[in-house]
């Protein structure tokens, strides 16, 4: 096995030697990842194909899309990012420097899950990079075919001390997990996730934690049915439904369901043609135990769509099961396969209450045409994030945090989120030698007076409007005081600033 500490010693000592710090080597080495990308392309989907069946279309899409357009925005904004962050400043400290400045944590750990196992490992090393950090990454052993290129291409492009790979199950996890961090990003199972957070506690590592659940998805009776199925059946069957955030179940007035079937069923036919199997576009289940867990969550199930499987091969069909009960197994757990539930509720207000009485879930999807009630839902649950009249494409805006809340994960990252999260925000304030006696408030011996002193200088707010207005009248005061007192003297200095003008302006009369 891996020597984990000598990884670890080893990124730091390459951390230490202070060769992230120029923007200039940040830069070359985010370069030199897109270069991966660019020249790995067809390497990479061969190996997502490997693993999932991906189709080509759908990893450049879904996967090295997503890594390409962060280092793009990461080049393009660093000097942005790392700039100095003037901050407001007290009346104490009105003449000083009063700054966030951003600085790398150090040795960061990433491990991804294998459900997206590309752009969900590279996608936080980008962010770790632009940081100036030295980053350890840790892939899905489950993905072995994404896991093993990753291994091969980081050191062919990048830093080999600074940015490394480790590969391995759950031993080199936990061996790994056992080393000192700065911070750790983990993607995966909540339950995983908890054994993340224990092993950073013995350290005081800070961590980022981006795990699942159950993503409701509640559809109003005054919308656009046809619409809405069309959005979901795209975000429930995309990846055989092994994404994170997609719908995991639908909430939906009883005398929808018929429709909702109808019109999914319709979709799928679009989307996929008459033999879905054949599909290149439909991908697979992972491997033969996420398989099993599936097929058992059908057990006792009404079918009212699909049910097909093959072993063999880990297909399982697109599924849909109506009049599903809250204590039924499929909504025990995160359901992270091609299985649709739709639980009947008769108000919008049952359907809140239901969201509630479970854990946080990562995503939240509501269809309606009603904009009151879309806020009354954003307002009365929460949830990671929110897509309304759509789903998953929360995501994709990386101008918002992507994260969960309570058992859906903690933190966040995505674009300059990412930035935020792998550095560390210094509070800097630099004071000049001077104006001394402005300390004698501080210093012993203490009285009442310098007490109420510190409170004014400490409590009053300062509006930079008032000291623009007072400053002016200062000017203008001083202003006034010269001009009574020094009247003479100007009117010399401006009589011999006109003397030249006039003797120009008599010259060209003459003329
Ligand atoms: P997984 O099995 O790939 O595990 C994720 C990582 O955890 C792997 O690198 C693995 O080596 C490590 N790991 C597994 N068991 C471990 C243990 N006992 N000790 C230490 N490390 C261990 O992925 P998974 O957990 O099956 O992923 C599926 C889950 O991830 C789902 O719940 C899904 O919702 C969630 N997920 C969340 C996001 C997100 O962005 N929030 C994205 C993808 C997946």
């Amino acid at each position: 096995m891996t020597n984990m500490k000598h990884v670890v010693d080893c990124a730091r000592a390459a951390f230490r030697t202070g060769k992230t710090r120029p923007l200039e080597f940040r830069i070359k080495q985010l370069n030199a990842l897109k270069r991966m990308l660019t020249e790995n392309e067809d390497a990479i989907k061969r190996a997502l194909r490997a693993d999932l069946n991906k189709s080509e279309c759908t990893s450049y899409s879904y996967e090295i899309l997503g890594v390409l357009q962060e280092v793009d925005s990461a080049i393009a904004n660093l000097s942005k990012w790392t700039a100095p962050q003037p901050v407001q400043k007290n009346l104490l400290t009105l003449a000083d420097d009063v700054y966030i400045h951003y600085e790398p944590l150090g040795v960061v750990l990433i491990i991804g899950a294998w459900n997206y196992p590309f752009v969900l490992l590279l996608q936080p090393l980008v962010g770790a990079m632009a940081a100036g950090n030295a980053v350890i990454l840790k892939p899905s052993e489950v993905s072995e075919h994404t896991a093993n290129l990753i291994e091969e291409l980081i050191p062919k492009y990048l830093d080999k001390e600074l940015y490394q790979v480790v590969n391995g199950g759950v031993t080199e996890t936990t061996a790994l997990l056992k080393e000192r961090f700065d911070h750790i990003l983990y993607t995966g199972s909540t339950t995983v996730g908890k054994i993340v957070m224990e092993a950073a506690s013995k350290h005081l590592t800070p961590v980022t934690l981006e795990l699942g659940g159950k993503c409701p998805c509640y559809i109003d009776q005054n919308c656009d049915v046809d619409t809405a199925c069309r959005r979901i059946t795209w975000g429930k069957y995309a990846n055989c439904g092994q994404t994170c955030i997609a719908p995991d179940y639908i909430l939906c007035d009883p005398s929808l369901q018929g429709r909702i079937v109808e019109k999914i069923k319709e979709t799928l036919k679009e989307f996929y043609g008459e033999d879905i199997k054949k599909s290149p576009d439909y991908e697979r289940i992972i491997n033969k135990r996420h398989f099993s867990r599936l097929m058992n969550l059908l057990e006792g199930q009404k079918i009212a769509h699909g049910g097909q499987h093959d072993e063999s091969s880990r297909f399982i069909a697109p599924t849909i099961l109506t009049d599903v009960t809250p204590d039924a197994k499929v909504m025990q757990e995160e359901i992270f396969g091609p299985i649709l539930p739709i639980i009947p509720v008769r108000s919008v207000d049952e359907a809140i209450h239901f969201i509630n009485e479970r854990e946080k879930p990562l995503a939240l999807y509501v269809f309606s045409n009603s904009n009151k009630l879309i806020k009354k839902m954003i307002s009365e649950t929460s949830s990671g994030g929110v897509t309304a009249n759509d789903v998953i494409m929360h995501y994709t805006v990386t101008a918002l945090p992507f994260g969960g809340v309570g058992h859906s994960g903690m933190g966040a990252y995505h674009g300059k989120h990412t930035f935020d999260t792998f550095s560390h925000r210094r509070s800097c304030l630099i004071k000049s030698l001077g104006m001394e006696r402005m300390n004698q408030l501080r210093y012993p011996p203490a009285s009442i007076k310098k007490m109420e002193w510190a409170k004014f200088f400490l409590t009053r707010k300062i509006n930079t409007k008032q000291i623009s207005l007072i400053l002016f009248a200062v000017f203008g005061i001083i202003t006034a005081v010269a001009l009574k007192k020094y009247h003479w003297v100007l009117r010399g200095k401006v009589l011999l600033l006109m003397l030249p003008l006039i003797r120009l302006d008599g010259l060209s009369k003459q003329k």
